[in-house]
């Protein structure tokens, strides 16, 4: 199986050779990788590609994910990011501020915004490159990590309790949005989405609100991503196992990729044999702080729990550290092939 045959396998439930990697790596390891600017990695589609490229031939992942951040969604209504050399792009103020600001508001088409244009071309570019061989994926930030960066954190906590018809409407934009770029990259040539959700995790909504205001939205976006043709990942991120079972009944999610808060054995006895889970080896204490040995180890331990029956996708739990050491990723790499070959051998006694 080449890199992309192995990921479509594991996300469908059909067995693959071995367990597929996707680190979910943004820009700055791949910049490091490539040895060129994180702001270039943005700004030029020709430079993002190749160093997409340059980090595929290094570690020989399966999947390739890119597309803007969040903090990029204000661009599409004239909103303003720094873009330093060397780390993320920052944003600046948020674009609206009032209900009625938010209901003139439309999504833009991405393709006429400069960064989404880059980020839209790169995807075309590297799936011209290797998009028959590997798995290339669009990063969609999630509808309200979108919300946080257009309305700001304090209007969105402040919303949720005294005016949640604000909430709505900046999280209907939001989805809008993604909706938008998410075609846009899957017209270029990604067969897959990644749609991480910090700001409707536990760690900002509790429950009760997380059904009230943020599942409406996931089901749009996925259900929209499927009708479209994309496979579907959920990272609902920030401590899931208050609504474990509230992320379950979101339509249209191919595979959950839960951070390492969770452990992936609990989450497949609930969630069962069928379920697509995505591993999440610790990315601070092991990724960043521990040695290749230490990766082997805990890939290992995620496949014996959560990829006895396939059905699995190697990643880390939250995202990967810029700093992270690259013979730690390699290693993850290594340690999918050397542990999570099918049919898998257990050693008995
Ligand atoms: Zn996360």
């Amino acid at each position: 199986m080449n890199p992309k045959e192995r990921f479509i396998a594991a996300m469908r439930g059909q067995e693959p050779d071995f367990v597929p990697a996707d680190p979910c790596l943004d820009s700055i390891v791949p910049a490091r990788a490539a040895g060129v600017r994180v702001d270039q990695f943005y700004l030029d589609p020709q430079v993002c590609a190749q160093a997409l490229l340059a980090t595929h031939e290094m570690f020989g992942f399966d999947g390739i994910q890119l597309g803007c951040g969040s903090g990029q969604y204000p661009e599409l209504f004239g909103g303003r990011c720094v873009y330093p050399e060397d780390s993320y792009p920052i944003r600046e103020e948020p674009v609206f501020t009032t209900k009625e600001e938010l209901d003139r508001a439309q999504a833009p088409d991405p393709h006429q915004v400069p960064v989404f244009r880059s980020m839209i071309e790169a995807t075309r570019l590297l799936s011209e490159r290797i998009g028959d061989r590997v798995a290339i994926g669009a990063r969609t930030p999630g509808t309200f990590n979108v919300v946080r960066a257009l309305i700001g954190v304090d209007a969105l906590l402040r919303g949720l309790a005294t005016d949640p018809g604000l909430v709505h409407r900046a999280a209907e934009l939001a989805c809008e949005c993604l909706i938008a770029a998410g075609k846009a990259y899957l017209e270029a040539g990604a067969i897959y989405v990644h749609y991480p959700d910090a700001v409707s995790s536990p760690a900002f909504l509790s429950p009760r609100q997380y059904r009230e205001f943020a599942m409406p939205y996931h089901a749009r976006f996925f259900t929209a991503m499927k009708e479209a043709g994309a496979l579907t990942v959920y990272h609902p991120c920030g401590g899931e196992y208050p609504i474990l079972c509230e992320i379950r009944e979101v339509p249209g999610v191919d595979a959950y990729h839960f951070s390492e808060l969770v452990d992936v054995g609990v989450a497949r006895q609930i969630y069962g044999p069928e379920a697509v889970l995505w591993g999440n080896v610790d990315p601070h204490v092991t990724m960043l702080m521990g040695s290749p040995e230490d990766v082997e180890q805990q890939v290992a331990a995620i496949i014996g729990k959560a990829g006895r029956m396939g059905n699995l996708v190697m990643c880390l739990g939250c995202s990967t550290p810029g700093n992270t050491p690259l013979e730690n990723l390699k290693a993850l790499a290594q340690a999918c092939r050397e542990h999570g070959r099918y049919p898998l051998v257990r050693v008995t006694g």
